[in-house]
């Protein structure tokens, strides 16, 4: 067993190349093989964002705090907010993250499939993300 005390992990400033806006990331587990599940809880300032994505084994979102949005493709995005769950199958495109006025705090949880959790595409447009 391992016990990983709070605050000995640094937070990490997500990459611009998949999210927009001020994003930071906690680490919470990277379980060893055989076991594939990854957990990391993402906190998105007001009008940040992911770019749009997948995941090869879909992936699990369970909202903190705050106030966010789940988009699709061709699909007005939908509010998400603290105590919601959201399941994302494999291969589906999507983004998330905080809305224009509130931030948001979600656990996302994921599997990796040959060391992979996600496919990163496009930055999501204004004009999407407003919708
Ligand atoms: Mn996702």
């Amino acid at each position: 067993m391992k016990i990983f005390k709070a605050g000995s992990r640094p937070q990490r400033k997500a990459s611009s190349d998949w999210f927009h806006g001020n994003v930071m990331q906690d680490p919470i587990i990277d379980a060893e093989d055989p076991a594939r599940v990854r957990t990391i809880k993402v906190s998105f300032e007001p009008k940040a964002r992911t770019a749009w994505h997948t995941h090869p084994l879909g992936q699990t979102l369970f909202v903190l705090s705050g106030v966010g949005l789940i988009g699709l493709r061709h699909e007005a995005p939908k509010i998400i907010k603290a105590g919601d769950s959201v399941w994302i199958p494999p291969e589906e495109e999507h983004w998330h993250g905080a809305t224009k006025d509130s931030s948001m705090e979600h656990v996302a949880i994921h599997e990796a499939l040959n060391g992979k959790v996600a496919d990163w595409l496009e930055q999501v447009l204004d004009e999407d993300y407003y919708l």
